[in-house]
């Protein structure tokens, strides 16, 4: 069996972060990612603009030049694909990591192609692979979707976007725009405070014009073929319908942490529990990394604010002194 220093699993932003500190710091390790570079990146809409500047999305102070301030979608793609060719990492892509056994002094770590042994594992799964489901009758209806890509795919339909995050409020301007009729179903009494604010000014113009019509305090009750059944405050609404883009969060996969041993707070929030000097969870050893931290909180960690947990881990794992740690 393969033996490392440490394992990552998980290629995102933060695993390959991960993987570069480990490289600069002379440790043996290999990212186990189930998809392509960036999976979760890779699947975010395709004429997606991130709210940071690039910089702030920057590994290890390697440039990120983009054509705009903030970058779009498929620079930080070439970005991040950059990093892991240039630096030459060591990832192994569609490998799947099925669960992580603790032995003596270490891990086995156990994947859908290969096992492998290890002193230490960082764990930086993200938070994209699981959407948030209304569990209505006809969810499992294919007009549905829990991601959206590409607007063209709605033009001249019937659109319902349930959600007020940055990804509904993003999804419904730009379909709008292309030619979809859109309905916004918003569960609370208003588009979402977290909304980038140079667009939220543009989806409240667009609802008090009626282009876009909003419905406030309101869910979804029932998916069908051709109209959708809404409770809104004045009773229930029957729209005609299309298509459906569920746009309501995303969550980490806590059963894959609860194999690992990983303990949750007893809350909503599910937090895992980890030492925020080491990044060590209460499995010495195991380690989590980037936006898995924040639990249910899916908004607390991002690029910006995560990627310094390569270097606090592998300072932990080297014993060296954290006060070298820089955001
Ligand atoms: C629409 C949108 C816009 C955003 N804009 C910004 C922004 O402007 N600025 C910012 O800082 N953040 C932004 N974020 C958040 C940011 O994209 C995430 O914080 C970032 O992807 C987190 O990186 P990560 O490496 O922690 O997780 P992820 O990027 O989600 O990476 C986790 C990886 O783990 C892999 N994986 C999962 N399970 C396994 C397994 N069992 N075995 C192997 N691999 C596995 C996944 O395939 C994935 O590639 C945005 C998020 C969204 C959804």
């Amino acid at each position: 069996m393969k033996q490392f220093d440490v394992i990552i699993v998980g290629g995102g932003p933060i695993g390959i972060a991960c993987g570069l500190e480990a490289k600069n710091k002379g440790l043996s390790y290999v990212i186990l990612e189930k998809g392509p570079i960036v999976n979760s990146l890779f699947h975010y809409p395709v004429n997606m603009q991130f709210f940071s500047s690039s910089e702030k999305l920057e590994i290890d102070d390697i440039p990120f030049i983009s054509n705009e301030a903030k970058p779009k979608r498929n620079e930080a793609l070439e970005y991040y694909r950059r990093i892991v060719t240039s630096n030459q990492l060591d990832i192994q892509l569609f490998e799947k990591v099925e669960n992580v056994e603790k032995k003596d002094g270490g891990f086995t770590v156990i994947s859908n192609k290969d096992s492998y042994s290890t002193s230490n594992v960082i764990v930086a799964t993200g938070f994209y692979d699981l959407p948030n489901t209304m569990d209505v009758p006809g969810e499992d209806l294919p007009k549905i979707a829990h991601y959206y890509d590409d607007p063209h795919f709605y033009a001249s339909q019937k659109l319902a976007v349930v959600g007020a995050s940055n990804s509904a409020i993003d999804a419904a301007l730009e379909c709008w725009r292309k030619g979809a009729e859109v309905t916004l179903i918003i569960r609370g009494p208003e588009v979402g405070q977290r909304v980038k604010y140079w667009v939220r000014p543009d989806i409240m113009n667009r609802i008090e014009e009626g282009s876009i019509k909003a419905y406030y305090n309101s869910t979804v009750k029932e998916i069908r073929e051709t109209d959708i059944r809404i409770d809104t405050p004045d009773g229930a609404v029957t729209l005609e319908n299309d298509f459906v883009l569920a746009l309501t969060g995303y969550k980490p996969n806590f059963a894959f942490l609860k194999k690992l041993g990983i303990e949750l707070s007893d809350d909503e929030k599910k937090l895992p529990q980890y030492n925020p000097e080491t990044m060590e969870t209460n499995v010495d050893g195991l380690y989590l990394a980037g936006v898995i931290c924040g639990g249910m909180e899916t908004h607390k960690w991002f690029i910006e604010n995560s990627r310094v947990h390569a270097k606090i881990i592998m300072n932990a794992i080297l014993h060296e002194n954290p006060e070298t740690v820089e955001a």
